[in-house]
This record gives C-alpha cells, sequence and structure tokens, in this order.
C-alpha cells in the first residue's frame, strides 16, 4: 500500500503520525511510505532520519494526498484540507466527530473511508488510542502544578517534595483512572503527600494495592473532596464519566475552601472539566486566577511534549496502521472487532452510532 505522512497544520501541533521506526517497519512488510519534508521536525525526527529509513520526501502537502492510498495523521483534518482527500482514500487520525459538524460533513462529501483513533476499542472497552495521551497528560500534570506552585508563577511558593526538616505539598487528585493514576505515580516520586479519589471501590482497591507509602486512597463524594481541598497545595482533575461532561466537584463556591495561590490542574477541561470555574486554554497563555486560586486549564497538554507524545501515540498506534495496510481497511476490520469499532465514515455514510445521533443521521 502507499502510505502518505503530511505535516500537521492545526495551530501548535507538533507531533507526527509516523517516527522513522515506524517507516522502516512499513517498508519491512513491502509498503511505500511518502513523508512530506519537515513533517518531523518539531517532533526531533529530521527529513534525513525519515530518508534513511526508506521514506520518500515529497514537498507539499497536495503531493502526499496526491499520491496515498492511506493517509495516517495525530489531528483531524482542517478545511483547507478537506479538498486535498480522495474517493476511497483510507484517513487513520484522531477525528472526534461528534464535537465537529463541518468535519463530518466534509468526510461524508469526500467519500473518505475515515477511521477513528478514539473509537478503537478493545473488548474490555478500554481505549487504547487514547490511552498514551492519558499517560502524557497525567505525568504532566504535576509536573505543571509543580511550576505554578512558585512564587513568581503566583502559587504559594511551596515545593512539591519539601526538604528534610520541612513537610512536602499536599496534592490530591480527583480520578484514580489513566491521568489520575500517573499523576499521582509523578507527585508521589517527588516525595509530595498525595490523596487519589475515585467513586469506584474496586479501583480504589487496586490503586491501595500498587501506590507507593506516600499515596493515601480516598472515596471520592461531596464532603471528603471539601475536607481534601481545604488542606491541598494542588489539585489534579482527573475524571472521566464515559459519553457525558465531567461532573463539576469542585464549585465556584468551594474555591473559598482552599488557601491562596492552591494550584488547580484540571486535565479534564476537554470534557468541560470537575472544576467549574475552569475553562480551556492555551500552552502560550495557561493559566488564569479566580479568587486566589491558579487554573492550569490546556486542553491539549500532550502538544507541549512533542517529542514524547510522538513516540507514545505511535506506540500504540503502528500495529493498526500496519494490519491496515497489509490487509487493506475492509479485510482488517473484518478480521479485528478492534480496528472495526473505529470505522467512522464509509462510502459517503456515517457507519458509527455516537457520531450519527450527534448530528441525527441515519445510521
Ligand atoms: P479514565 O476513564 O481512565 O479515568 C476516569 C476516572 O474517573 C475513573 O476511574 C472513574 O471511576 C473516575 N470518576 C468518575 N466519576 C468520579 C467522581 N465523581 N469522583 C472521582 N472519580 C470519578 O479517564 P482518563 O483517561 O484518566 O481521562 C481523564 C480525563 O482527562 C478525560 O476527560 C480525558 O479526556 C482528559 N484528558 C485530557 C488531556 C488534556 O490534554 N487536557 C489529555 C488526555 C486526557
Amino acid at each position: 500500500m502507499i502510505i502518505g505522512i503530511p505535516k500537521e497544520i492545526k495551530n501548535n501541533e507538533n507531533r507526527v503520525a509516523l517516527t522513522p521506526a515506524g517507516v522502516a517497519e512499513f517498508k519491512k512488510h513491502g509498503h511505500r511510505v511518502y513523508v512530506q519534508k519537515s513533517a518531523g521536525e518539531n517532533s526531533g525526527f529530521s527529513d534525513k532520519d525519515y530518508a534513511e529509513a526508506g521514506a520518500e520526501l515529497l514537498p507539499t502537502i497536495e503531493a502526499v494526498y496526491d499520491i496515498a492510498e492511506m493517509i495516517i495523521k495525530v489531528k483531524e483534518p482542517i478545511a483547507s484540507e478537506y479538498p486535498l482527500i480522495k474517493k476511497d482514500q483510507l484517513l487513520f487520525t484522531y477525528f472526534h466527530f461528534a464535537s465537529s459538524e463541518p468535519l463530518t460533513y466534509a468526510m461524508m462529501e469526500r467519500e473518505a473511508v475515515c477511521l477513528a483513533y478514539e473509537t478503537v476499542e478493545k473488548p474490555d472497552r478500554s481505549l487504547p488510542l487514547l490511552v498514551p495521551m492519558s499517560e502524557v497528560a497525567g505525568r504532566m500534570s504535576i509536573q505543571e502544578g509543580a511550576k505554578y506552585l512558585e512564587k513568581p508563577m503566583k502559587g504559594k511558593g511551596i515545593l512539591l517534595g519539601g526538604v528534610p526538616g520541612v513537610a512536602p505539598a499536599k496534592v490530591v487528585v480527583l480520578g484514580g483512572g489513566i491521568v489520575g493514576t500517573q499523576a499521582a505515580k509523578m507527585a508521589a516520586g517527588f516525595g509530595a503527600q498525595v490523596t487519589i479519589m475515585d467513586v469506584s471501590l474496586p479501583r480504589l482497591r487496586y490503586l491501595s494495592d500498587v501506590m507507593p507509602a506516600n499515596v493515601t486512597t480516598l472515596m471520592s463524594n461531596h464532603y471528603n473532596i471539601r475536607e481534601a481541598i481545604a488542606q491541598a497545595d494542588l489539585v489534579i482533575g482527573a475524571v472521566l464519566i464515559p459519553g457525558a461532561k465531567a461532573p463539576h466537584l469542585i464549585t465556584r463556591n468551594m474555591l473559598k475552601l482552599m488557601a491562596p495561590g492552591t494550584v488547580v490542574v484540571d486535565v479534564a477541561v476537554d470534557q468541560g472539566g470537575c472544576i467549574e470555574t475552569c475553562s480551556p486554554t492555551t500552552h502560550e497563555n495557561p493559566t488564569f486566577i479566580i479568587d486566589d486560586i491558579v487554573h492550569y486549564c490546556v486542553a491539549n497538554m500532550p502538544g507541549a511534549v512533542p517529542y514524547t507524545s510522538t513516540l507514545a501515540l505511535t506506540n500504540a498506534t503502528l500495529p493498526y496502521a500496519l494490519q491496515l495496510a497489509n490487509k487493506g481497511w475492509k479485510k482488517a476490520c473484518a478480521e479485528n472487532e478492534e480496528l472495526k469499532k473505529g470505522l467512522n465514515v464509509a462510502n459517503g455514510k456515517i457507519v458509527y452510532k455516537g457520531v450519527a445521533d450527534a448530528w441525527n443521521l441515519p445510521f
């Protein structure tokens, strides 16, 4: 199959969909890979790296779309890319169709075959192509939280790990899923005193088994949250209710329970946030202050660490991409239920119920 890797053109997107190691894998299986020049440079991969791995470099995005049977990307195509997409061209990328009606209609009109990373699903209902980005955001939330706790960043001026003779910071993590677990591990590694809260007792049991001694598990309820945040220096929002907006576990009124300079990092901001006062921010302007509480609410946290994010994402996507290239999408989806769940658009029609429901389209 002929594979095309365009350079991402969405604002501030520095990741690339395939690494030179991925190119070598495709070549080993007899495929041809065309990479747009400088596609990998913001993730630390040069054109020379790609050429040495066996890719052919093309000067423009038009040339890549023109030649490829399968386009592998990171973010959904933006409007300027729509006219480049050809009938029956296979696109494998994050789409998030339910949040963009124009994108949904554009892909139907272009008669593209759209396999969405975010709906590829394992039998245990986990989403293997979302997990790596949650891992990145969870680990990063502590790094960012530690930074904004510094006084010049308007935080309390407290060092996460303390020093001998001085107590460490107190970190409260709301939600003990992928993001929350990674956040708690990182905070614990810094030496902070960590409380991780979830509504799932089995999850709390698991966390209690695997976490180090400086992590305490606590049932998430209104009473316990009020008590915990009153003591906290750093609060991480990491709650997810699948298919729904995040619940506002910390309301505006509750901000006054926290001391001035407390930092909240609401990773769940992409689902509306679990702190009522959170609204999405960008890497250029990541924080704002309400009632003396520093809010960090960047909606695409992994974008700031493209080297790590690209490797983490491509580790997860490559095995699926190889199946698509080796078998073609029809056979690959027929033989692999996980990939079939990723299919959102085919033959000009929506083939994923959640997307059809979102825009009142036939399914
Ligand atoms: P997950 O499903 O692995 O974990 C969510 C956890 O929340 C579950 O353990 C669940 O039991 C728990 N939960 C549900 N209701 C709760 C409540 N009332 N109190 C406490 N816990 C509760 O999800 P995840 O992969 O960890 O993702 C968490 C959020 O982070 C999602 O909204 C995701 O979209 C977001 N995210 C954001 C970024 C970013 O850049 N901002 C990046 C990756 C993921």
